[in-house]
């Protein structure tokens, strides 16, 4: 059998890979998995390929028609009659620690119930991904894995609850990955290989309708020992960040400064629909008691500030459709406009000076190459 791939990562927030509230005190190998395949399905559709939505039904695999019966994503992750290509191991990590709440200080309703966040930035933790298959892990494989999670580490993050700050990730070993495939062969790689073609499931995160800046904070803005006092949240107090912090919990800040934005009709002239339901879509939405309605995850992800190489930083990102309404068009616009939305984060953050640096505009840009090449 091949070799593992192995990969050394370092959490910036911390990661949770629970599927409940108490069970996410330690690194759960199924939590990484389903992430790296939504951050994969998100790259294969953006590449204007097919995924399915495993949440929705996944694919079935045909002895007869093989690999043309199942997605591009179900042939590097598996699915019914076709086992996932490597197997996966968490080592390192430890505990993500108690969730703790934190909540708006002056919130736009009275009954908000706040969000709770885990304590601890786990340490380094590393990811074995062991080859089931003599022919499993090829070049083309080992490229995808790398593009995935170049995408996580540069734009995204890990694991679950990422749209309200956590698994942020620096990947500190690549292992045996790094230069399997020149970029551009591998797209042609991954256009050219047998696969069941499909109209993509909708609503589903898809990579060439993705949109997002990294925020940097002014350095002058964190020269003081509890510059971090300024974020409207209370409760920070219980996070034991002591007197050189590497994260602040402040994900929720940064969100309830956007669904601000996102209530005030001023911001979406041209918009004659319900604005709410607008809201609850991109920004996720959980019906409370007597309410009616599925929940729905958000479309828009806020990180927490994290420390990496001596700068404080924080990412927002969302997946918000190119051809939508007036409210999509309005997202979009803000997330790249550096001025506007450098304006609203600091606000959100209570005054702290932040410059924007809007994300690259293109999948293939994003994966690394090129910058000005529309897709
Ligand atoms: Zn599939």
């Amino acid at each position: 059998m091949p070799e593992p791939i192995v990969v050394t990562l370092q959490p910036l927030t911390p990661l949770w890979t629970g599927d409940a509230d108490q069970r996410g005190n330690r690194i759960r190998e199924t939590g990484i998995l389903g992430s790296l395949r939504w951050w994969y399905e998100a790259l294969v559709r953006g590449l204007g390929l097919y995924a399915c939505d495993p949440s929705s039904g996944s694919c079935v695999y045909d002895e007869r028609r093989k690999l043309v019966s199942i997605c591009r994503a179900c042939q590097l992750f598996g699915c019914t009659g076709y086992s996932r290509r490597f197997r996966l191991a968490v080592a390192g990590g430890g505990s993500a620690g108690q969730l703790t709440e934190v909540r708006i200080l002056k919130p736009g309703t009275s009954n908000h119930r706040g969000w709770r966040i885990p304590r601890n930035v786990c340490a380094p933790f590393t990811l074995a991904l062991h080859p089931l298959r003599p022919d499993a892990l090829d070049d083309f494989e080992r490229a995808a894995i790398r593009h995935t999670l170049h995408l996580i580490e540069q734009y995204g993050a890990l694991g679950a609850k990422t749209s309200h700050g956590q698994g942020v990730v620096k990947i500190t070993g690549w292992g045996t990955l790094p230069a399997v495939m020149e970029t551009d062969a591998w797209i042609r790689a991954m256009k050219a290989r047998p696969a069941k073609e499909d109209t993509n499931p909708q609503p589903a995160p898809d990579l060439s309708e993705f949109i997002g800046a990294t925020i940097t904070l002014d350095a002058a803005a964190t020269s003081s020992a509890d510059w971090w006092k300024l974020i409207p949240l209370t409760g920070l107090g219980s996070f034991s960040l002591g007197s050189n912090p590497t994260w602040v919990p402040s994900g929720p800040a940064v969100r309830a400064r956007l669904r601000g934005w996102l209530r005030n009709s001023a911001n979406f002239q041209n918009f004659n629909g319900n604005l709410p339901n607008e809201r609850h879509r991109l920004m996720g939405y959980v019906p409370q008691r007597g309410e009616k309605g599925d929940p729905k995850g958000s479309d828009i992800f806020v990180t927490h500030l994290y420390k990496a190489d001596e700068r404080w930083s924080m990412r927002i990102f969302a997946f918000v459709p190119r051809g939508g309404n007036a409210v999509d068009h309005g997202v979009r616009q803000l997330l790249s406009d550096q001025k506007r939305l450098e304006s609203e984060v600091a606000i959100g953050l209570g005054g702290l000076n932040v410059q924007a640096e809007p994300y690259p505009a293109t999948v293939r840009a994003l994966l690394g190459v090129g910058s000005a090449i529309s897709e």
